[in-house]
């Protein structure tokens, strides 16, 4: 087929990147590469030009059953069982090394098949990566268990303790908009607790993850313990999901599918922890400065094309302030450089597939016909290179005269579309940031901190930022209230999610 590098930008693609491309990509199971059962393939497409990137297994529930078993074995191979915990660290420390050593060419392949700017590729998805799976490395030989003080019974004398097992095999089901990252969100504290996992990455951008695969294999993780089946989220994602021999599923994705998850792994009451939606209110308060405010906004819904599980979608600004904030972000949103994410001059590139462009569009006409007005964007951009008019872009789009009542307000659109409402009263404007059925994210923009702290203290959502946005940190938990999820990640808080923790008795009279 015609593989589609040239046309996506100045930037030059590499042989070694050339040829990655060029393989017909199989799972990567008990630490080698094989076909599907059935050799079914699937297509990945460059969302800047619309044509064939690069060919990946499209996995069956054989495969799934093939990446368990394996993922089973290596959890009692001496090589994973009995490695010691600076050990186990030591390995997470190289693959850290490789995956900076390739950050370069990791970004590339990230920026090629999701869209993003090369510029975010490298710094936030690649970047995040390498300091995940150096900060889990440290937390195997610190992850302790406590010595408990029993008030004595029958006469008897016990000491009580407990210890951190690994759950077992670890299912980890992960989308398109951070493929790397998100693998490494749960890859990276499974491995650190000492669980075996089977990772399926989104159909549409799975080959970072495969590439990442390669250096774990290099790293010298043993066969098993990391293995990665591609496909489509109703046969290999279910699979895993429903699968009698998996511990744990840790998912991330939309709301809807965490809960057949849900409901799919009660077969086996397999743990699971979730990673879903969002739908973040913006928040700026009477004194901030409208500019900083328009950057902040703009920056919280057209990072990443709007595709942030905490993108700022609804903003609410004071009265005092709104027109100043809207005239500014009025003219960001009109400014910002949509292009294909390999030229270097591209600040927002297209949405990750033709069928996420369909579904944000229909919410801007839906918004429209629900009353609301289009003040920035809207539509596609009409000065994209030839070689790209066929990409999925959209203009980085705001509306107004929203309200609650509407569905581009009520639902997590994941695309370049910020809704903006005015608000005059503090405990309206926390009524109404609360009023969505998810939790994940808020941003408060002001120099009144007691306000700022009153704000966070009743908002329901898992971060607050104050005067910042979208900060991550792999030592920060994260996760969400209401629909948004369940459990966190990162952080010492994610330990837990990754490991059974036993009470041992011991009668010392
Ligand atoms: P999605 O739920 O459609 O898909 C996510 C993953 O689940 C993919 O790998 C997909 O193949 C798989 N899947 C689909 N159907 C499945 C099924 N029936 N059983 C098992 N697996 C299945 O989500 P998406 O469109 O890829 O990602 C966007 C969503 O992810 C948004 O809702 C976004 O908010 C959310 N997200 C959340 C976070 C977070 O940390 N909270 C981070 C990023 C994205």
């Amino acid at each position: 087929p015609d593989r589609d590098v040239a046309v996506t930008g100045p930037a030059p693609v590499p042989d070694r990147v050339r040829e990655f491309l060029s393989r017909d990509h199989g799972h990567y199971i008990d630490g080698h590469w094989q076909r599907s059962s059935d050799a079914a393939m699937l297509e990945s497409l460059n969302p800047a030009t619309g044509r064939h990137l690069a060919s990946i297994a499209r996995g069956t529930v054989a495969d799934v059953d093939d990446a368990v078993r394996a993922a089973r074995r290596a959890l009692t191979l001496p090589a994973w069982r009995e490695l010691t915990p600076l050990a186990r660290g030591e390995l997470l420390h190289r693959l850290a090394e490789l995956v900076d050593q390739y950050a370069d060419e990791l970004a590339l392949i990230e920026s090629l098949d999701n869209g993003k700017p090369m510029s975010v590729a490298r710094a936030v998805d690649v970047g995040t990566t390498s300091k995940l799976f150096r900060y889990f490395a440290g937390w195997p030989s610190k992850f302790e268990g406590s010595t408990i003080p029993l008030s004595p019974r029958n006469n008897l004398e016990i000491l009580n303790y407990t210890v951190h097992e690994p759950v077992g095999v670890v299912g980890a089901i992960v989308p398109w908009n951070f493929p790397v990252s998100m693998a490494t969100w749960k890859l990276a504290p499974a491995l650190a607790m000492g669980n075996t996992v089977v990772l399926k990455p989104a159909e549409d951008t799975s080959l970072s993850t495969l590439r990442l695969a390669e250096l774990i294999g290099e790293a010298g993780f043993p066969p098993g313990v990391v293995n990665v089946v591609t496909g489509t989220g109703s046969v290999v994602g279910a699979a895993i999901a429903e699968h009698p021999d998996v511990d744990k599923v840790a998912f991330t994705g939309s709301t809807e599918v965490g809960r057949m998850i849900t409901r799919a792994a009660l077969g086996n009451m397999k743990r699971v922890s979730l990673e879903l939606g969002g739908k973040s209110p913006h928040i700026a308060l009477p004194d901030a400065d409208p500019v900083e405010v328009a950057a902040a906004a703009a920056e919280g819904i057209f990072f990443n094309q709007g595709q942030t599980c905490t993108a700022g979608s609804r903003l609410y600004v004071h009265n005092d302030i709104y027109d100043d904030v809207m005239n500014a972000l009025i003219d960001r949103a009109r400014n910002i450089r949509v292009g294909p994410g390999t030229d270097p001059q591209t600040q927002m590139g297209p949405l990750v597939s033709s069928r996420q462009l369909a579904t944000v569009s229909s919410y801007i006409d839906s918004g429209v016909e629900d009353g609301a007005v289009v003040v920035a964007g809207g539509g596609r951009p009409v000065d994209l290179p030839a070689g790209n008019v066929d990409g999925y872009f959209l203009e980085p789009t705001v509306l107004v005269e929203t309200t609650h009542r509407m569905r581009v307000v009520r639902e997590e659109i994941f695309g370049p579309v910020l809704v903006a409402m005015r608000w005059n009263d503090l405990d309206e404007l926390v009524e109404m940031a609360n009023d969505s059925p998810y939790g994940l994210a808020a941003g408060i923009w002001t120099g009144d901190l007691r306000a700022a702290h009153r704000i966070a203290g009743a908002i329901q959502a898992g971060t607050v930022w104050i005067n910042c946005y979208n900060l991550t940190d792999p030592a920060s938990p994260f996760g969400g209230f209401k629909q948004s999820g369940w459990g966190r990640e990162m952080g010492r808080a994610v330990l837990e999610q990754y490991t059974e923790t036993k009470s041992v008795w011991v009668n010392i009279t």
